[in-house]
């Protein structure tokens, strides 16, 4: 059985993988350590980046074009807008920043130069965080690191209607996608009685509130939990696994791979 972590290879292991004419994508999985309501973990955004991970290296075993595999994931981010919930961890944007430069920048030294991106926290800074990463990681090597910005219109219009409305933090969209995969961390009679929520993240945040308290995520969740399923939880994960695989090929032919910034919707 072929492992799905990079970090399982040995060297002799990576030498013959970047050698080899089939190219690897390599994964970076982020996430965040955030409340996302009474019922739902904090790992929630890396759980699902890990994932979307998963299913998509999977898809790409016999793919003739490119294989996959998934770095060491990064579970912390930028993360204030919950930071008055018990549990929140946050990073600074400096540090977000340092981690993702000099991870990417090891990798593209060592002529690993396929490397998307998986992320699934979408508080705007830790977004915006990411892309002026990359920006460096450009302006200093030259190499395109991929990025699937699901903050873009474009994106949203693929996914649940929920999504779309931007009440995007841990309501039926995301639970369903922890129900997929880890439905033991679902507290499922809490899910069941939480009330719609219904607050537009893209509307309040462009009001400038900062806070989730001050949205009206009084328990740090929006949307309708109470709705999530893993069905609904394992469609949604066929959609991120087609859109990030498209981009993953763009990215291996040069002709793209990363995605300009969303802006919460606003693009
Ligand atoms: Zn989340």
């Amino acid at each position: 059985m072929r492992p799905m972590e990079f970090a399982s290879l040995s060297w002799a292991q990576v030498d013959a993988m970047r050698r080899a004419e089939r190219p690897t994508v390599l994964l970076l999985p982020l996430g965040t350590v955030e409340p996302h309501g009474p019922h739902a973990p904090l790992s929630t955004d890396l759980l699902i980046s890990l994932g979307l991970c998963r299913r998509v290296i999977e898809r790409l075993r016999d793919d003739p074009e490119m294989g996959a595999l998934m770095l060491p994931p990064l579970g912390y981010g930028v993360t204030t807008y919950a930071s008055a919930f018990p549990g929140t961890i946050h990073i600074s944007e400096g540090t977000l920043r340092a981690l993702l430069v000099e991870i990417c920048g090891s990798l593209i030294r060592q002529g690993l130069r396929a490397i998307m991106i998986v992320n699934n926290h979408f508080e705007p800074e830790h977004v915006r965080t990411i892309h002026r990463s990359l920006d460096a990681i450009q302006a200093e090597t030259g190499v395109t690191v991929g990025f699937l910005d699901l903050t873009r219109r474009e994106r949203a219009a693929a996914l649940t209607e929920e999504f779309q409305r931007a009440e995007c933090h841990a309501g039926q969209y995301e639970t369903s996608l922890v129900l997929a995969d880890r439905p033991d961390l679902v507290d499922l009679a809490v899910m069941r009685a939480l009330p719609y929520v219904p607050v537009n993240l893209a509307e309040v945040i462009g009001r400038g509130l900062k806070d989730f308290k001050a949205m009206g995520l009084r328990e740090a969740y929006n949307g309708r939990p109470a709705d999530a399923t893993a069905a609904e939880g394992r469609e949604t994960y066929g959609r991120l696994t087609e859109m990030l695989i498209g981009l993953m090929r763009e990215l291996v032919r040069g002709t793209g791979g990363r995605d300009l910034p969303g802006s919460y919707a606003r693009v």
